[in-house]
């Protein structure tokens, strides 16, 4: 008899945003003149640069002819982007990350789920919370968890890391050593980032107790502050320690185009193994490869002309972010984030839960956002607010979260 994992039942049914989506579905046929503006979107809505455009277009053709065509790509990547990427992404800010230790991808997510299936299941892992949901929901799935405790929101045997208002949004050393530790800065929710100092001190935390840090840097092109690192190979000895994640969705549009990368330093080990082999073999075996004209799109982000237009796209986006922090502060909310990253973290107002908070808000103002519980326990009492709408609607927004 064919059975199935059983650890994929532990995992609640319903997914946050199919939740969002059903709400508004059902109050847009009980409401059909309400114009309803959606702030709770996490993808980009502007198109791809032109440069990239143009660079596709000519990958297209050169699959078209035979002296040019290319069939699989290379199993870890084209060397044209892996170099690109250590030139443009690591050696410009001083790290020393070579093109060889640079896996190419079809995205980040994938890599983020994926990635525990190199470590054992004996490894305890630590996330924030709250957090985007990937790295919990994937080492649920492997069996590093035990069941979900609806009491308190939480998997039983794996580390919360609660960040909030009171520690500033930035987790603590947990009471019990952990063995795998997923960080994400600029975070997604919250909109915080992590200074050079406290990452410092968790690449040392890591090395002192044999850890690794799976160090989730999508979001890293917002950072706008000094000070801020866009790589945690930034900070001395992470190279013996730590993963680093980069996505060129939020980053360059990508979102429906696929591609990303993960970087595994040669010297990193994990119970005295090497790892690179491992991701190595695993990719090899498991994984297609982003296509070669996706891959020709990455390397033409990394162009002075790419790189000039997606930082307008950014600036566009942290205009928006800009626009919504402003606004909701000035309608009496406590806010967060919306300076280094394109989320806006809201304290709900009068204690409302996330839920009552996010219908109250599709009620009263047909405004979407995203409530904060569904990222983790601590997230509950928060509200997630998007940047990626247009200018239009996010002022409109606005304009509606003042009047309630
Ligand atoms: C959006 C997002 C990703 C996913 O990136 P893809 O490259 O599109 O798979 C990864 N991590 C975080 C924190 C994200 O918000």
């Amino acid at each position: 008899m064919a059975t199935i994992n059983k650890n994929y039942l532990k995992l609640p049914g319903s997914y946050l945003f199919s939740t969002i989506g059903n709400k508004v579905r059902e109050y847009s046929l009980a409401h059909p003149e309400a114009k309803i503006i959606r702030l709770g979107i996490g993808d980009v809505t502007l198109p791809i640069a032109p440069k990239v455009i143009e660079v596709l277009h000519s990958a297209v053709d050169e699959m078209g002819a035979e002296a040019s065509f290319k069939g699989y790509a290379p199993d870890l990547g084209y060397d044209f982007l892996r170099n690109t990427i250590s030139e443009r992404a690591y050696k410009t800010i001083g790290c020393d990350i070579a093109a060889d230790e640079i896996f190419v991808s079809d995205g980040a997510k994938s890599d983020c789920g994926n990635i525990q299936e190199i470590f054992g299941l004996d490894n305890k892992v630590a996330v924030c919370d709250p957090v985007y949901p990937v790295y919990v929901d994937s080492n649920v799935m492997a069996g590093r968890s035990g069941e979900y405790d609806t009491l308190t929101g939480r998997f039983r045997d794996i580390i919360y890391m609660p960040c909030t208002a009171e520690n500033g949004f930035m987790p603590e050393f947990p009471e019990e050593t952990p063995d795998l530790i997923y960080l994400c800065f600029p975070n997604n929710p919250t909109g915080t980032v992590m200074d050079k100092e406290t990452l410092q001190k968790w690449v040392d935390y890591a090395n002192e107790n044999n850890a690794i840090i799976l160090y989730d840097a999508a979001y890293e092109a917002y950072i706008s502050e000094e000070g801020i690192p866009h790589s945690i190979y930034e900070c001395d000895g992470a190279r013996t320690c730590a993963i680093e994640f980069r996505s060129f969705s939020k980053t360059a549009g990508f979102t429906g185009l696929r591609l990303g990368f993960t970087v595994i330093p040669k010297e990193l080990e994990a119970g005295g193994e090497k790892l690179w082999p491992l991701w190595a073999r695993r990719h090899g075996t498991k994984y297609n490869g982003a296509p070669y004209i996706v891959q020709k799109a990455g390397e033409a982000v990394y162009s002075d002309e790419g790189q000039k237009q997606i930082k307008e796209q950014i600036a566009y986006y942290m205009e928006n972010a800009r626009i919504i922090l402003e606004g909701v502060k000035a309608a009496g909310f406590t806010a967060y984030g919306g300076v280094n990253a394109p989320y806006i973290w809201l304290k709900t107002p009068d204690d409302m839960t996330s839920w009552e908070f996010f219908d109250y808000l599709l009620e009263k103002g047909n405004v979407v956002g995203t409530p904060g519980s569904g990222f983790g326990p601590s997230g509950e009492h928060y509200f997630r607010l998007t940047a990626f709408g247009n200018r239009e609607n996010t002022i409109e927004a606005i304009e509606r979260i003042k009047k309630l």
